[in-house]
């Protein structure tokens, strides 16, 4: 069974991954058009409706005085669902021993709400109350651009964007950045666009070591090995098969740790180049 809670180091920096949900799910939506028959021997699995351990996972990251999430889980949708830790990320950074005002900050890999469902919370009262009111929220300039101008208005995905960063917005909260910036002092945005147009990763560095924390660019670590198995939730599939290839150049060259908030906790690994292209390297546990 996944874990919703669980520490790692990197250098000297520990990490923790916290999960907001931890379902068993058939995992066939992220193989779009691929021959189960190829996907399901990749995962180890009997049949294409096999549930597989998922997670909608955020990471929390104390340093330098900061408390920072990558990421801010799935919220009230994964409570509903009914799943393991289900809309639980309160729980667990209370666990954590981190209360939500000393949050200081939440970088975002992309504007899906599986990825911003903590940011602004409907109370009781059905009033929208933002649970981290200290957190500056760091957003690559082209994704928030994207779900404020470009996203089709009126669809689910976008009105659930606008919930999650309007209210910040309003308060000045939001910073945005542009390219593969440091964005806190041993956070580095790498961007791996196609997923949605600013989507980005993040290197975690710490005395000599790093970690590549992928958002949705990859959703299974198999992902590494088949750049083209493209999940349908892809918005430009074109895209998101470079950035497949580019985030597993870069692994594999820099020699990176790797995890992924929809990989089970905790699920670390290495991208090693082989022959045929590129091999996941699962550090066992
Ligand atoms: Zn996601």
């Amino acid at each position: 069974m996944s874990r919703l809670f669980e520490k790692f180091t990197v250098g000297s920096q520990e990490i923790i991954a916290l999960s907001d949900g931890a379902p068993e799910r058939a995992l066939g939506g992220f193989f779009n058009g691929v021959d189960p028959t190829l996907w399901t021997a990749a995962l180890g699995i009997a049949s294409p409706d096999e549930g597989v351990p998922f997670n909608f996972g955020t990471f929390l990251i104390r340093s330098g005085g900061r408390s920072i999430l990558i990421d801010s889980g799935y919220g009230a949708p994964a409570k509903a669902m009914g799943i393991l830790g289900g809309g639980e990320l309160d729980l667990r950074l209370a666990e954590a021993g981190v209360k939500p005002g000393e949050i200081t900050d939440v970088i975002h890999t992309h504007l899906h709400g599986d990825h911003i469902g903590w940011n602004v919370v409907t109370d009781a009262n059905g009033k929208e109350v933002v649970t981290f009111p200290n957190a500056t929220f760091h957003i690559a300039a082209k994704e928030l651009d994207y779900w404020q101008n470009g996203a089709p208005k009126g669809e689910e995905r976008t009105e659930t964007a606008a919930k999650h960063t309007v209210p910040i917005a309003a308060a000045g909260h939001i910073k945005t950045f542009d390219g593969d910036v440091e964005v806190l002092p041993g956070i580095t945005a790498f961007a791996t666009p196609g997923h949605t147009p600013g989507h980005t990763s993040y290197i975690v560095s710490s005395g000599g070591a790093e970690v590549l924390i992928v958002g949705d660019a990859a959703h299974h670590p198999v992902h590494f090995e088949h750049h083209d198995w493209i999940p349908g939730v892809d918005l430009d599939p074109a895209e998101s098969t470079r950035s497949r290839g580019k985030l597993s150049a870069l692994a594999a060259d820099r020699g990176s740790m790797v995890t992924g908030g929809h990989f089970p906790i905790l699920t670390l690994g290495y991208v090693r180049r082989v022959p045929e292209g590129y091999r996941w390297e699962g550090i066992g546990r």
